[in-house]
């Protein structure tokens, strides 16, 4: 048990902290730092985008990595106690960081999660690494009040269960939040995914200034995140802010989600779903760049997609343009419902965000539908801009919500 292990501060012969099996850091990259610390990007979209540590899947890379890799680490003299570790379980990796009393990372590891071993196999090298992050920080257990963890749905969050999350298959029915806590030797808060991402943006990310805030994460799906105050909207089943299926399309033949039913934003703005909005407006014939490359073997992604638009191809302009039209008119009946202060929009498919031309034109389009269709008030005063946390978003809002749950417990 990690409880062990994070008394290897106090006592030497523990050795758990030491031997870690975590191998798998994060990279840097100069070029990206170069990238933002020069402001306005003039740079080619692949540059923007390229990953030579990742292959391109259906959406690698877009437009996620330039935030990625410049998250600064703070040194231990410079930060603040206590400090929160934060793990963001994903159906590929495991990440795990280590951040101060201000959201500021001193240390972030990662490692595959490698599901088939397991959920208990996945709980026991979570604490593993926990130990392990505060051992070579050199932390005490005394300092780390409490841990954080954001899963992938579905899940039970007042339970702490996983149910049926379809990125871990197997991992069924299971209680990872005790799990880790027994193995890690910390109290754990426990969250969804989406959330805890939305909580590391509102807390020290691009929803900072808001004291409420929806963030919309577009990737092979669409997550959510709804937060008021300090108030993660979870709710009574744990299946609250599923604002991916919010419908947009009452038609008999809207375009079918993921889950099954018809007519909702992620059956539209989704990158499988965009790839195969592409793919349908490439059937009907019309001249585009993206032949040239689907012809010579390419797959069609939303990376291409983008290329071929700030290339000028006017169909992959169109249907990112769209993409942005659809997002909008959800976002819409998201204003209408919470009224929040800001949107912010992570993921991994943002177009290069503000630092690419097409990034600034997918967001303006999505102003201009809710200038459209909001009530004036709410399309005057709601700000929406991109997340900035970038992969690091999990474990930072993971360690938020424990230290949010930690403090609340402490004025008790
Ligand atoms: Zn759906």
């Amino acid at each position: 048990m990690c409880g062990d292990a994070v008394s290897a501060a106090r006592s030497p012969a523990t050795k758990c902290a030491v031997q870690s099996i975590i191998t798998n850091r994060f990279t840097t990259s100069n070029r990206v730092g170069q990238l933002r610390a020069g402001g306005d990007c003039r740079l080619p979209l692949r540059a923007l985008y390229s990953d030579p540590h990742r292959p391109w899947g259906l959406w690698a890379g877009l437009g996620k990595r330039v935030v990625e890799d410049f998250r600064q680490i703070i040194a231990r003299d410079q930060a603040k106690a206590p400090f929160f570790v934060g793990v963001d379980l994903g159906g590929t990796n495991i990440k795990v960081g280590v951040v101060d009393d201000e959201g500021r990372t001193l240390l972030k590891r990662k490692q595959p999660t490698n599901s088939p071993a397991g959920p208990e196999d996945g709980a026991r090298r979570m604490g593993q690494a926990v130990c392990d992050a505060l051992a070579e920080l050199g932390l005490k257990p005394d300092d780390v009040p409490r841990v954080g963890l954001g899963s992938p749905g579905t899940m039970d969050v007042p339970a702490g269960m996983l149910l049926e999350p379809h990125n871990l298959q197997g991992w069924f029915d299971f209680p990872i939040r005790d799990r880790v806590a027994e193995h890690s030797g910390f109290p754990v808060s426990f969250a969804n995914d989406a959330n805890a991402a939305a909580f590391g943006e509102y807390w020290v990310g691009a929803g900072s200034d808001y004291t409420s805030m929806v963030m919309l994460t577009l990737g092979t799906g669409i997550g959510c995140g709804i937060i008021i105050d300090d108030l993660l909207i979870d709710g009574e089943n744990s299946h609250g802010a599923e604002c991916g299926h919010i419908i947009i399309d009452l038609d008999d033949d809207a375009r079918v989600c993921g889950c099954g039913q018809p007519g909702h934003l992620e059956a539209y703005c989704s990158a499988p779903h965009v790839v195969r909005r592409t793919e349908e407006t490439l059937a009907g014939g019309r001249a585009s760049t993206l032949r040239a490359r689907i012809a010579a073997g390419q797959t069609l992604t939303p990376l291409m997609l983008a290329e071929e638009a700030e290339s000028g191809d006017a169909v992959s302009r169109e249907i990112v343009l769209e993409t942005a039209r659809f997002l909008g008119i959800g976002i819409v009946t998201l204003l209408h419902t919470i009224d929040p202060a800001g949107v912010v929009l992570g993921g991994a498919m943002t177009f290069g965000r503000n630092e690419a031309p097409l990034g600034r034109a997918f967001r303006e389009r999505i102003e201009e539908e809710i200038r459209r269709r909001a009530f004036p008030v709410i399309a005057e005063r709601i700000k929406l801009d991109y997340a900035s946390l970038g992969g690091d978003a999990g474990y930072i809002g993971a360690a938020g919500i424990a230290r949010r749950d930690w403090r609340k417990l402490a004025n008790a």
